[in-house]
């Protein structure tokens, strides 16, 4: 295909699906409140891919994990009775929910299948198979069905049985319009991104953002670092950070990163002032610094306005961004503040704007500007290992070879 991301792939559009038996892996995982959907976005967002194939006449069986659920006792409360329902009322079809994926009965089941008859696998994590990549779960779903399409990108990181072992013994497989889109995007920063490109990085970790770093090291010219991992760097260059989360551990690796932005003369925005607090409790009495420094006592949970004005001053000449990871700890008020502005600025930005990683999509959305970016990318550790470069699974098997 078209995009770097998928190429040795092929697109749902490139299969000759009429009338076929296909398997359909969706990431439907929506969060759930006592059984009731709270956010129905994963379902929608499968419903394209869906229409595709039931206008192609396809018998088609669908699969989705949902939660993580450990003992049978779990397995009420992820079930995808829910999900069934909310995709019959999105669809118009009826959509049957089967309990038992593994047993024979399926079989009975699929010639009845049809343009208003859909199927849906119960949870695929209730099968121990899933999650071990079981050979044996995948060559049961081999053995029903003509075509795989893969429509999880939530789920293209895991080596699991419906995501990973069953598309390798297939050989009509694709990709949905999904995960088409959500490549395409990715590819945007990592291999088309029009420069100057800027990298927002923010939250709790270092370590969880070392990958993308390393990964985009080459292609951004400006990285923007906020949130808690900036304790870690500020610590690097000797800057007292007070009672700020920090990785002691990592204090080296950020030294290292540091003297490669400067090698390589990137720019560098790291935080000048900083909203402190005693703790991070709601509503808890807070200072800015006027300074880099953070006093003993005290603990950074935001950039401060002066950090804000520099993060503007990066943005106004960026082509493309990328955002992952907020600013400081906006779950809990007045923390929000720099995550908000962040997210503002990026709104009236001309640039092409990705946000992905599950916290900063949230705050995003919080912000009621999610419609105002380029692309908000619905799979949060999926396309963190995408935007690190790292060898997915759920993609590598689709490839033909
Ligand atoms: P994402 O999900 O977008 O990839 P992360 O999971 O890496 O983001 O980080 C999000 C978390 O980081 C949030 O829970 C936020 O509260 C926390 N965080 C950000 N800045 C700070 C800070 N200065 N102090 C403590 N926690 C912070
Ligand atoms: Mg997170």
């Amino acid at each position: 295909m078209s995009t770097p991301g998928l190429e040795g792939i092929k697109s749902i559009e490139e299969l000759d699906l009429f009338e076929k038996k296909v398997f359909l892996r969706l990431d439907l995982n929506v969060p759930c409140k006592n059984g009731k959907i709270v956010d129905d976005t994963r379902i929608r967002g499968a419903i394209p891919t869906i229409k595709y194939l039931i206008d192609k006449k396809c018998k088609i069986i669908m699969a989705s994990h949902m939660g993580r659920p450990k003992t049978k006792e779990d397995f009420p409360k992820f079930s995808l009775e829910p999900v069934a329902e909310r995709l019959s009322e999105l669809l118009g079809v009826d959509v049957i929910l089967l309990e038992d994926p593994m047993g024979e009965g399926i079989r009975g089941l699929i010639p009845s299948l049809g343009n208003t008859k859909l199927l849906l696998l119960e949870n695929t994590r209730f099968v121990s198979g899933e999650e071990s990549n079981s050979h044996q779960m995948a060559s049961h779903f081999a053995g029903l069905v003509d075509a795989y399409v893969d429509d999880a990108f939530g789920a293209i990181h895991r080596a699991h049985a419906t995501v990973d072992a069953l598309p390798r013994l297939m050989k009509a497989k694709a990709v949905g319009f999904l995960i088409k889109k959500e490549v395409e995007m990715l590819d945007k920063i990592i291999h088309k991104g029009e420069h100057p490109i800027v990298a927002i990085l923010g939250g709790a970790k270092v370590s969880d953002k070392i990958g993308v770093i390393e990964n985009l090291m080459e292609t951004v010219d400006c990285f923007v670092i906020g949130g808690a991992m900036a304790y870690t760097f500020l610590m690097a260059q000797g800057i007292a950070v007070g009672r700020s989360l920090v990785e002691k551990e990592k204090v080296n690796l950020a030294k290292e990163l540091l003297h490669r932005f400067q090698k390589r003369n990137k720019k560098l925005v790291l935080p000048v002032d900083h909203v402190v607090a005693t703790e991070l409790k709601e509503g808890v009495a807070t200072k800015v610094t006027d300074t880099q420094a953070v006093p003993a006592d005290l603990a950074g949970f935001d950039i401060g306005p002066k950090t804000i004005e520099l993060i503007k001053e990066a943005l106004s000449k960026a082509k493309t961004v990328v955002w992952n990871g907020p600013m400081g700890a906006f779950e809990t008020k007045p923390f929000e503040k720099g995550t908000f502005a962040v997210a503002s600025l990026l709104s009236e930005s001309k640039a092409f704007v990705l946000v992905g990683g599950g916290d900063s999509v949230t705050a995003v959305e919080q912000a009621g500007l999610a419609s105002k970016m380029g692309h908000i990318s619905t799979g949060g550790g999926a396309s963190l290992e995408y935007l690190e470069g790292i060898k997915l699974p759920g993609l590598d098997a689709l490839k033909n070879d």
